[in-house]
């Protein structure tokens, strides 16, 4: 029986060693698969963050990682990648696994047996972490600067106000420094008692409380952390920011900066072109 991926991402490693447990060639390009490694994987049923890129090398020779993305392999021995798993994350009857999609054929040296140091590349290692520590706190913020629209109760989010993000959220997009979320603003979100009207009407109001909101907590600094219920990809892992209001926490699976006074700003921008689908953009700089 294969055993799973052992993930170091969540507590901030970069680098690491690993022994190659397979190298598979198949529609997706070359998949190396190793027992340990630093890159966080692309999810393949909410792909929010993408995965990391990098390199792959032994003795002096070096070879690039595309992507990482999560693979798996079922008891019956069946091997599959990204899009192409046929369960949830997680599910019974699958080995969970990492995988480092290359461009093109494995090098000779790199194979099963092979060990391996492994390197994410570190500066768009950062800045995704931006954009997911920024997505996260934006749609807190959006949830804030609409709390009052609700005619019902929707349930709470991270910080107890009415989970607007929880409800309407549809898509989210994390890019270096940024996100891009989308909102479905139809029927049932009326229905559910979100006045949709008003919130169009007062649209501008409503991203600039969200701007005021995130610039008041990078002048909080707060801390911001992964805590993970074991060492494998699928064991679940929660993001923690401790934010004046309160500790806010969120199930997620991406990484994040270690402090939100990592960033010099957080800005949104809304856009309701189409009036049943609110995008929000969110956009993050650095301090250093
Ligand atoms: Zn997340």
């Amino acid at each position: 029986m294969p055993t799973p991926t052992i993930v170091t991402f969540s507590g901030g490693a970069v680098t690491g060693e690993g022994l190659v447990t397979r190298v598979e060639s198949g529609s997706a390009g070359t998949i190396v698969v190793v027992d340990a490694t630093p890159f966080h994987p692309v999810d393949h049923t909410w792909p929010d963050q993408p995965g990391d890129d990098g390199t792959i090398a032994a003795g002096g020779d070096t070879v690039r990682v595309a992507e990482a993305l999560m693979a798996a392999v079922s008891d019956e021995g069946a091997f599959a990648v990204g899009s192409d798993i046929p369960v949830k994350r997680g599910a019974e009857g699958w080995t969970w696994l990492v995988g480092h999609r290359l461009d093109g054929a494995a090098p000779g040296w790199l194979a099963a047996g092979s060990r391996v140091n492994l390197s994410v590349d570190v500066a768009r290692r950062d800045g995704l972490s931006r954009g997911h520590t920024a997505c996260h706190l934006a749609s807190l913020a959006l949830d804030l600067a609409v709390a009052d629209l609700w005619r019902k109760e929707p349930g709470e989010d991270a910080l107890g106000n009415p989970d607007f993000e929880g409800r309407a959220n549809q898509s989210s997009r994390i890019h270096e420094d940024g996100a891009v979320d989308e909102y479905r603003l139809g029927k049932s979100l009326r229905r559910a008692g979100f006045d949709t009207e008003t919130f169009a009407t007062t649209l501008v109001e409503r991203e600039q409380r969200i701007n005021t909101q995130l610039a008041a907590w990078i002048a909080a600094g707060s801390s911001s952390r992964i805590e993970a219920e074991g060492p494998t990809i699928v064991d679940r892992r929660r993001w923690h920011c401790e934010l004046p209001e309160g500790d806010a926490v969120i199930l997620c699976g991406g990484t994040h900066v270690e402090s939100v006074s990592e960033f010099a700003s957080i800005t949104v921008s809304l856009d309701l072109t189409d009036p049943q689908l609110l995008v929000m953009t969110t956009s993050a700089t650095s301090a250093a």
